[in-house]
């Protein structure tokens, strides 16, 4: 189904059709609309021969811990903090219409940092695994489905909450690299990319990487460009050379007699092609910096797709009705 002019999920309360997705070996269920399934390829596959009136789908493969980010995604829900949404499966008609789901909205804030998201120390079990690993997990769940707004709110995420206090490890930047699809820059490949340039690349000779004065880091932490995977090294590079500062002429000079046609007097500002994207306040940079024409660099979808970008404020008005929840009962189905 193609995205909708509207740029938000179903916010509206109205009829909506439920499915229970329910995860195997786990057997561990959620509640999700189908019209939010509906919105890419792989949720219609899955939708394809679906009994209306028995709207229950057994998913294999998908790790609970990781798929609950695209629950929340799909319930239109914060993907950070998490919030574990499952629940035991003990058979449709006990299941399907017993639930509202409240969304705690007072809950720990853990950090999304370089070094959370690239810790592999609790791989082998990601239910153990810390929130922004796990989102990083969630990331290659949302590339392989297919699903690049998911990615995309994903990135959102990150950029919202990340704080700068390492280098990229060399291991993280392989692994990513590793599972990246092949043929275009992903938006997380680009993080690491910009990330890499603002925190390891000295700003000139003779000086410190900048996150050893920022983050207090030995600069024998600072891995050299060369210990990297080499498509990283040559977008490193090439990302470089687009933040030279260049001349831009102003085309329209030529045309008026006035000015003296030489060369010095054609060129009315200097700026780099590219953008240095400053990580010690992230968000702000993103959304404010170059006429906010550099909030969406970290996206996947196209011109023109709809953008579910960080400008929209998520906060609530007036506080909720009942405080400390974030209510999605709006989802229940009205035949209740
Ligand atoms: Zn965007």
């Amino acid at each position: 189904m193609p995205p909708t002019n509207n740029p938000g999920k179903n916010t509206e309360a109205k009829a909506e059709t439920m499915i229970l997705l329910v995860l195997k070996p786990a057997l561990l269920w959620y509640r999700v609309p189908m019209s939010a399934l509906l919105e890419t390829q792989w949720g219609t596959n899955l939708c394809t021969n679906l009994d209306k009136n028995h709207p229950v789908l057994f998913l294999e493969s998908f790790t609970p811990a990781v798929f609950g980010y695209y629950v929340l995604w799909l319930l239109d829900a914060p993907l950070f903090p998490y919030v574990d949404l499952s629940r035991p499966f003990k058979g449709f008609d006990a299941t399907m219409f017993t639930l509202i789901y409240n969304i705690p909205t007072h809950v720990h804030h853990p950090e999304i940092t370089m070094l959370t998201m690239s810790d592999e120390s609790l791989d082998n079990d990601p239910s153990t695994t810390g929130e922004s690993r796990r989102l990083v997990f969630a990331y290659f769940l949302g590339q392989n489905i297919g699903d690049v707004h998911f990615q995309d709110a994903i990135m959102n995420t990150i950029i919202k909450y990340f704080r700068a206090n390492h280098p990229p490890p060399v291991s993280f930047v392989t692994n990513v690299y590793q599972n990246s699809a092949i043929g275009r820059v992903s938006g997380l490949q680009k993080f690491l990319i910009d990330y890499y340039i603002w925190a390891c690349v000295p700003p000139e000779e003779g000086r410190l990487p900048y996150i050893c004065d920022f983050a207090n880091v030995d600069p024998s932490q600072v891995p050299p460009l060369s210990a990297y995977p080499a498509a990283f090294r040559q977008q490193v590079t090439a990302t470089l050379r687009d933040n030279v500062t260049q001349d831009i002429v102003d085309p329209g000079a030529l045309l008026r007699p006035q000015v003296p046609v030489v060369a010095w007097a054609l060129i009315n500002r200097t700026e780099p092609r590219g953008a240095v994207v400053d990580f010690a306040g992230l968000q702000a940079f993103l959304c404010n910096a170059r006429q906010g024409t550099l909030k969406c660099r970290y996206h996947h979808h196209s011109r023109n797709q709809p953008c579910h970008n960080m400008l929209v404020d998520d906060t609530p008005v007036v506080g909720p009705v009942n405080p400390g929840t974030r209510n999605l009962a709006l989802f229940v189905s009205p035949s209740q």
